[in-house]
């Protein structure tokens, strides 16, 4: 095995430059003072702040995070005092003068500015989508964005009495918003134009935070087409629906997604990819290789997909942010040494009043994008030991390549250990892992903590069998018509959750009774979650069943769908 190498820092007196200080800028700010004492540093950011806490804003908002101050996560001071990095905030960045190697910009109050750089990191972010109806000045229609759109948000809920509140999108900041004002007593409407929430989520894990979220009295329109709004002097009053739903409203608040801030970037020649991101190599450069770009404005690799993608998350901008600032301030002189940035998988977490919902890697949409043959396994099962009190059900779903069970993807909803099972998840897609690797995990076990099979192992030993037949699953949502359909559930559960066509034998008689089924037919086995339906399968394929499946998650899932 090679040691790692050393890794010397620079003195030369490189003039770094960096343009948005937040995520991506003031980390690479703080590394490129660390590799480089003498280098002359300088933050221009065009808000009123750097380094502020951007994914805080919703819980500031609904007041779970009491004090503003807290927010700010580095102040001009701090970065001056601790790290001699200037920092200019209220200064926009409006062109990029390659030729000269200077940036050329104006203040808040108008005075122009232009900054000499030897290397210039970009780390603008991304600006949230308009949607058509936005009308700019309105006095009560906010994104969640930035501190001052925060603040107005805060400024307009204490100047008129909301009571309902209208909250556009159902992504990750939108379900974060829908969660903070239900917590301010705020009657909250969530419209979402997909027929889902959480798109990085596959439907049926979706539905079961579109569970959680009508369980709290959120009023849902998904699929739903906002046709304009209903002002009144700049207030609006109503978010009207194409399907002549008019939803009355103190307060609406968008989240319809984000786009790259690449302006400046094309502006000044440098490429811009086809997923509408800056183009970097594994360093950051762009095709300029004095400029860096960071976060939210470039595109990735993705690991998983080996494509360039956009993933808008402050994980990947702190990283990247930290390769840019050691890459730039150690120089061409000695900066072979310098680490790169290697993948990015898009493994995310939101938490939506009492459960968390995360996905890592592709989801089914993403396979069947990239025409990969795929399949999938889903368990039920307790975060924990599950004597052990407190124990919460956790749902995870793993997606896997048929034939090699190389992993592609995972997704999670549970009340308690869905990071953990993502994070896992997330390491062994890094290092390109299979369904059999998982199996092999070696994890950390005492019973307040986990099981001993842990959910993680659960789900691929259910890979496993899939990929093993022994025996095959069964799509949640098939369609079982024509097929010997065995229910071997209770009859308490099957009271609560019938399902037409199925011939019953509980589990506990079917060593007894199977004789009573056809061999010939195509069987498929059910139970609540699948696991005594494997059990069923198993015993049928061993005598002598030709065709038997076990429906995948059971009908706990199946019935989330069909
Ligand atoms: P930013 O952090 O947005 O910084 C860009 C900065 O550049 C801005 O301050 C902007 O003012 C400045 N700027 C732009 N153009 C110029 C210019 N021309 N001149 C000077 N300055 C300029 N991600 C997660 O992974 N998990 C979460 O839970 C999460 N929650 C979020 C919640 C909210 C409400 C928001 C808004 C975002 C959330 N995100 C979350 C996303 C995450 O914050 C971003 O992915 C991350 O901040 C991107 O970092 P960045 O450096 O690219 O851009």
């Amino acid at each position: 095995m090679s040691k790692v190498p050393r890794m010397t820092s620079n003195q030369e007196k490189l003039r770094i430059v960096i343009v948005g200080g937040v995520a991506g800028g003031a980390t690479a700010a703080a590394r490129a003072r660390r590799m480089n004492s003498q280098a002359e540093i300088t933050i221009l950011e065009k808000g009123p702040a750097v380094s502020f806490a951007n994914c805080g804003l919703p819980y500031h908002l609904g007041g779970e995070i009491e004090q503003r101050g807290k927010l700010l996560v580095a102040t001009a001071e701090l970065f001056w005092n601790r790290f001699r990095v200037g920092v200019r905030t209220q200064h926009e960045v409006t062109s990029i003068d390659r030729e000269q190697q200077r940036v050329n910009g104006r203040t808040t109050d108008g005075t122009p500015f232009s900054l000499p750089y030897d290397r210039l990191i970009l780390s603008t972010g991304s600006e949230p989508n308009h949607p058509p109806f936005f009308e700019p000045n309105s006095k009560n229609v906010f994104h969640l964005w930035t501190l001052d759109d925060m603040d107005h948000t805060l400024a307009a809920m204490q100047d008129r009495s909301v009571q309902r509140a209208t909250v556009v999108g159902a992504g990750f900041v939108g379900l974060e918003v829908v969660e903070q004002l239900v917590h301010r007593g705020i009657a909250v409407t969530l419209i979402e134009r997909n027929p889902q929430v959480l798109g990085p989520l596959d439907r049926e894990m979706a539905k079961l935070i579109e569970d959680e979220l009508k369980s709290k009295g959120v009023a849902m329109h998904l699929g739903g087409a906002i046709v304009s709004f209903t002002y009144d002097h700049h207030i609006a009053t109503a978010v009207n629906l194409s399907d002549g739903t008019s939803i009355p409203t103190d307060l609406v608040i968008v989240g319809a997604g984000v786009r790259p801030r690449t302006q400046l970037a094309g502006e000044a020649g440098l490429t811009i990819g086809y997923t509408g991101g800056v183009q970097v190599n594994a360093y950051m450069q762009t095709n300029d290789p004095n400029i860096y770009a960071v976060g939210d404005m470039v595109e990735y690799h993705h690991g998983v997909f080996d494509k360039p993608m956009r993933i808008p998350l402050a994980g990947p901008a702190n990283r990247a942010g930290r390769v840019a600032g050691a890459h730039a301030a150690l120089g061409k002189s000695n900066n072979q040494q310098s680490p790169s940035m290697g993948s990015v998988i898009g493994t995310c977490i939101v938490r939506v009043f009492g459960l968390a919902a995360g996905s890592t890697g592709l989801n089914e949409k993403g396979c069947q994008a990239a025409k990969i043959d795929y399949r999938t396994a889903t368990i039920q099962a307790p975060h924990h030991a599950s004597y052990f009190p407190g124990a919460k059900n956790l749902t995870l779903k793993v997606i896997y390549r048929a034939g090699d069970g190389k992993l592609l993807g995972a997704q999670a909803v549970g009340a308690e250990g869905c990071d953990k099972r993502l994070d896992v998840i997330a390491t062994v897609l890094h290092f390109g892992g299979t369904i059999e690797d998982l199996t092999k995990l070696d994890l950390a076990y005492a019973p307040p903590f986990g099981s001993a099979k842990d959910p993680l192992h659960m789900a691929a030993f259910v890979a496993e069998n899939d990929l093993q037949h022994v025996p095959t699953l069964a799509e949640f949502d098939s369609d079982l018509d024509g097929m010997q359909i065995v229910d071997v559930r209770n009859a308490t559960e099957i009271d609560k959750l019938p399902l037409a066509g199925a011939k019953w034998i509980p589990i506990d008689e079917l060593a007894q009774r199977w004789t009573e089924l056809d061999p010939a037919r195509p069987t498929v086995t059910v139970c609540h979650s699948g696991k005594r339906a494997h059990i069923a399968a198993c015993w049928l394929q061993g005598q002598g069943f030709a065709n038997v499946k076990n429906l995948n998650g059971g009908m706990s899932i199946r019935s989330l769908i069909v």
